[in-house]
């Protein structure tokens, strides 16, 4: 018995609710009998060269679906963007969830007061905007270029949200005792964030000849909270320091975001195999735990700098 395949591929117009599917139609012969097989998933040469970002993942790809609603149906079947998706949005509703009942979560001390949980829960705000953001954006990624450009831009504009609530947050135990600096430290977070923020949604300067001075913000921005650092040892001495903003998980939580950025950069390990890390531990996916592991490691800064202050500083 002989089995004809037939394989057509229906253009995006004839299917302006569905994705971009692949029919396989096997008729075998002798019978009336016909199988049929729908493939979702697309190879690298198969895509459009605006859906081409990183040539060491070749498959896993879902075509450009102009449609919501497969976008969202994407949730729920295996592409190379579904780690991306959970790795941040299921902490992303963790951070939602604790700073909701942020008064179960954290310890109370006799002297802590609303503001200790607004400045608290201003972290777990920025955490939430960032991995709810990255997780939108690497959901609909596969819509159109212009809700890629457009979901990009969020994903930008969440990465500012969540250094700037992690730094004002982290200033306002790290100078509790001492306001002129958290004043000032948080109003250059604050500018840098703005900057940053200006910079990845204004066109003009996603173009390619303002690459460089783009990057070139985005690491000035990282590099700026080492300026408060070094003003804490001058004004404090160095073990004050240490205690006080609980520097090892903040130097911890630095070499995650380091070690992501390298990783993301270089796009290891993709690079030495291929087409092996497709679906599982591409370099994008690395990236996003180590975010979620520096973000926890300043978790626990926050949580530590807060007993910090209300076991030696105030009560
Ligand atoms: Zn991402």
């Amino acid at each position: 018995m002989r089995e004809v395949e037939l394989t057509q591929r229906k253009p995006i117009s004839e299917e302006p609710e569905g994705i971009m599917t692949e029919e396989t139609t096997t008729l075998i012969e002798g019978s009336n009998v016909t199988r049929k097989t729908t493939r979702r998933l697309y190879t690298w040469d198969e895509i459009p060269e605006w859906q081409k970002d990183n040539e060491h993942i070749l498959s896993g790809y879902i075509f450009e679906t102009k449609s919501f609603r497969s976008c969202i149906k994407s949730l729920f079947y295996l592409h190379n963007e579904s780690v991306n998706i959970y790795t941040h949005l299921l902490p992303g509703i963790c951070f939602f969830l604790v700073a909701i009942f942020n008064q179960y979560a954290i310890e109370h001390f006799e002297t802590t007061r609303l503001i200790d949980y607004i400045m608290i829960d201003l972290f777990f705000l920025g955490g939430f905007i960032c991995l709810m953001m990255s997780s939108l954006f690497h959901c609909l990624k596969c819509h159109s270029i212009e809700v890629a450009v457009f979901g990009n831009k969020l994903d930008y504009l969440g990465i500012v949200a969540l250094v700037v609530s992690s730094m004002v947050s982290i200033l306002y135990y790290g100078f509790y005792d001492y306001w002129p600096f958290f004043l000032i430290f948080s109003g250059i977070t604050v500018t840098f964030g703005i900057a940053c923020a200006v910079v990845s949604l204004g066109d003009t300067f996603r173009s390619r000849e303002w690459r460089p001075y783009r990057a070139s913000l985005f690491v000035a921005f990282g590099l700026s909270a080492l300026l408060p650092v070094i003003a804490g040892i001058l004004h404090y001495g160095f073990h004050a320091t240490w205690a006080k903003i609980q520097l090892k998980w903040l130097i911890l939580e630095g070499v995650f975001y380091i070690l992501g950025a390298v990783l993301y950069g270089v796009r290891f390990p993709e690079r030495i195999s291929p087409g092996t890390f497709d679906m599982w531990g591409h370099s994008h996916q690395l990236f996003h735990v180590l975010v979620v592991i520096a973000a926890l490691c300043h978790l626990q800064a926050l949580i530590g700098a807060y007993k910090f202050v209300h076991k030696n500083l105030i009560g």
